[in-house]
């Protein structure tokens, strides 16, 4: 069990999906970063790609669990299942994975807000 803040991985699908064309990214992980209580927010330009995946395994080496805002959570649960077993973790506990497409910059701000304020120990 690990009950340490999560930190929070936005990935933008390239920066050229539209599913992310109604927020600012900016003001999203700016806003998580600074208002919600996550170690810390980055953003990743596509986590699902190789080079996602290899950042991924050095992100984890860590063994903190991630809220990741995405995309569909079961592609999600499938993309990046392997890469916290390889660590030991398990992606259903250690992973909180949010779909935020599609959302505004405050309505996604909100969803990432509701997720953490259900943590409970330490599963997101
Ligand atoms: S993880 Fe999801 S949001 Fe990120 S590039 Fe892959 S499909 Fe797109």
């Amino acid at each position: 069990m690990n009950d340490r803040q999560p930190g929070l991985v936005m990935c933008v699908c390239t920066g050229k999906c539209p599913g992310f064309s109604k927020m600012d990214i900016w003001d999203f992980i700016n806003r998580v970063r600074v208002e919600l209580p996550v170690e810390f927010g980055v953003i990743h330009p596509q986590l699902c790609e190789e080079d996602g995946d290899r950042y991924l395994a050095d992100l984890l080496q860590a063994e903190r669990p991630l809220v990741i805002a995405a995309c569909a959570p079961n592609m999600q649960v499938k993309m990046f299942r392997d890469a916290f077993a390889a660590r030991g973790m398990d992606v259903k506990r250690d992973m909180t994975p949010l779909d935020i497409r599609d959302m505004t910059t405050e309505e996604a701000v909100a969803k990432v807000a509701a997720a953490l304020a259900g943590k409970d120990g330490g599963h997101v």
